[in-house]
């Protein structure tokens, strides 16, 4: 019997599997903090702090560790007051890190009558439904890299809470062992390069995406930015990490030739193509499995300006 014990135990310890992530889950993530209850989780609301608790509470259940103090909540000042990030940390078999971030916040509600409520499922439920999403494929299993997931505040007021943590001297340990940040802005739609595909802005400052599609899996892969004349590399959360000289870029799947729901009411779960969704999370669960310190070391080119 003890011998049975025993060779159950090391079967399970040898067999951890990485977990595919469902639709029904993905859409669960999305459409609960982009739901009427959230009332577009504006900084400084109370359903912005909810929205922080609730990832929060994801986290714990994907058993991730704090990334400092005694909660996954890291606050920072916001107009004399105290607001959230969420960061979370999953440990691989390598001290080196992998950053997967979003911002949770968006733009409240309107005055107007009917549907006043700015739920922000696209900009950017979606980019924290793929980031959870990721922590959820590897909750059974021991990556290559470490990894850190920061849900960013304020993003909508100026990038406030990418800029309180990336200046978190708390959080040291893991900037200086921060190989890339993966920075998901808007992924809810088909991009203009079809299914399963992301382009990456700021792809001509450094090897990033050509590094990351050499390993991509399931068809995934990342574009250049089409719509780099916007300057989205300097306009997005991953710019915070960009000034530390870390590798850090956005990942978009919003057409901006199409889409008419940007910053408009109309941004609710019905734009959200969950399929497409589901589709990219696995596909990037199943790449990241193939990526470790050694084949996955994305360098800046002398052209990106580091302030
Ligand atoms: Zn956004």
């Amino acid at each position: 019997m003890k011998k049975l014990a025993y060779l159950t135990l090391s079967l399970f310890s040898i067999f951890t599997f990485a977990q595919e992530v469902s639709k029904e889950r993905v859409h669960t993530v999305l459409s609960t903090l982009a739901s009427d209850e959230m009332k577009g989780r504006e900084i400084g609301t109370p359903e912005n702090e909810k929205a922080a608790q609730y990832i929060a509470k994801l986290f714990k259940e994907n058993n991730l560790e704090y990334c400092t103090g005694k909660s996954f909540l890291v606050p920072f000042d916001y107009n004399g007051k105290k607001a959230y990030n969420v960061c979370g940390i999953k440990k691989g078999k390598t001290d080196k890190y992998l950053a997967f971030s979003g911002h949770f916040d968006h733009i409240g509600t309107s005055n107007k009558s009917g549907d006043n409520i700015y739920n922000g499922a696209d900009d950017d439920a979606s980019g924290i439904t793929t980031l959870v999403g990721i922590s959820d494929y590897f909750k059974d299993t021991t990556p290559e890299f470490s990894m850190v997931f920061m849900a960013f505040n304020g993003e909508e007021k100026g990038m406030k809470g990418s800029k309180a943590i990336a200046e978190d001297k708390n959080l040291d340990k893991i900037y200086n062992n921060l190989t890339a940040l993966f920075n998901f802005e808007m992924v809810a739609t088909e991009s203009q390069f079809g299914k399963n595909a992301l382009f990456m802005t700021g792809d001509e400052y450094s090897d990033m995406d050509e590094l990351f599609n050499q390993y991509a899996l399931n068809n995934l892969k990342i574009f250049p930015d089409p719509y780099a004349s916007q300057n989205l590399f300097y306009r997005s959360d991953n710019v915070s990490f960009v000034k530390k000289k870390i590798i850090a870029h956005s990942f978009s799947s919003a057409d901006m030739t199409k889409i008419n729901h940007y910053h408009r009411e109309n941004d609710d779960i019905n734009v959200v193509d969950f399929d497409n969704l589901t589709q990219i999370i696995n596909s990037f669960g199943k790449t990241l499995e193939k990526l470790n310190p050694d084949n996955f070391t994305p360098k800046y080119n002398d052209k990106v300006k580091f302030n």
